[in-house]
């Protein structure tokens, strides 16, 4: 199994899944594909034929094997082919195949995806907002810079996006992901890859997290059934994989019997006292409020196990 691009995409989307696909009980995955992600692959599909369709002229490696595909790029790419499309990438464990790879005036190579989406997240022309890289793009496009460098095609640290208004985004790949977050894209990438690596190896392994991503995952069922065998804590609502990880490994709670036992106070006492010893990571970014929320909705969820009404519910008389 290969580090690709849609590996790194289904990590980011969920920590699991990239080790379920490999070695997850097949039997249980669910065939056919969900009509929501089916129709979002024909938008992407149709979207990138408008888009190519607009190009001109291109070198077109979409046919062939993936090795034949490969050598003809490296080929392309020795020949200096001003423009590739779907050219293929491959260095070790790592396959990569850009929509497009485009010559640079220095000879090397910009990769270039096409996305039926906005290239940046939270761009908002008519208010002057440019908007943040978006994860899963950045991560990708670091995947073919990657390969480029280690292929001899780059030096820089860049790739580009063509969003759904066919605009050209670029991204710059070692810039700091955010005012206040100090990692780049590119430390971002070589994190998630190492895990990925480790997953596909079967050298690592994580827990599923029920979420809302997991109704368009075609290991719904199977994890479904998983989380409700094993009693897991992301069976509450809003409490996810990163509150379920902190709880079961500070508080070595693994299951909802164990969780349903805490003293909430306690447990915040005990926060602060390891907080002033300083270890600060202890329950960090799990505040007591959220926690006894938590603690409730489980509660209804196991023990109560029928609605909970707060306050009076008026409804108004109407006709229908
Ligand atoms: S169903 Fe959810 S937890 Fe399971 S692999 Fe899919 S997204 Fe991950």
């Amino acid at each position: 199994m290969n580090i690709t691009a849609s590996s790194l995409y289904d990590y980011i989307q969920c920590p699991h899944r990239v080790w379920r696909d490999i070695y997850g009980p097949q039997e249980e995955k669910i065939q056919e594909t969900n009509p929501f992600v089916k129709l979002l692959w024909e938008k992407g599909i149709k979207h990138e034929e408008k888009i190519i369709s607009k190009l001109g002229g291109f070198w077109n490696l979409k046919e062939g094997s993936i090795d034949e595909r490969f050598q003809k790029t490296i080929e392309a790419m020795k020949n200096k082919t001003p423009l590739i499309y779907q050219g293929v990438l491959k260095y070790e464990n790592m396959l990569g195949i850009p929509d497009l790879l485009r010559i640079l005036p220095d000879y090397s190579y910009m990769p270039i995806d096409i996305k039926s989406g906005v290239g940046f997240e939270g761009a908002h022309e008519e208010e002057g907002e440019e908007g943040k890289p978006k994860k899963h793009y950045a991560v990708q496009l670091c995947l073919y810079n990657d390969l480029l460098k280690r292929l001899g095609f780059a030096a820089h640290n860049s790739g580009k996006i063509i969003d759904i208004c066919g605009e050209e985004v670029e991204y710059d790949l070692i810039a700091q992901m955010g005012v206040k977050t100090k990692e780049t894209w590119w430390e971002l990438y070589e994190r998630i890859k190492k895990h990925v690596d480790l997953l596909i190896k079967n050298q690592e392994k994580n827990k599923p997290a029920l979420g809302g991503i997991c109704k368009l995952c075609p290991w719904y069922n199977s994890c479904k059934k998983w989380g409700e065998e094993a009693k897991d804590l992301t069976n509450v609502f809003y409490l996810g994989r990163s509150v379920r990880d902190k709880i079961n490994t500070d508080l070595l709670i693994e299951d909802i019997d164990s969780f349903l036992d805490i003293d909430v106070a306690e447990v915040m006492k005990q926060k602060d006292k390891e907080k002033k010893s300083g270890n600060k990571g202890f329950l960090h970014g799990i505040a007591e409020g959220n926690l006894q929320k938590a603690l409730n909705r489980a509660r209804i969820l196991y023990q109560t196990k029928e609605p909970v009404i707060y306050e009076p519910i008026v409804l108004p008389e109407v006709s229908h």
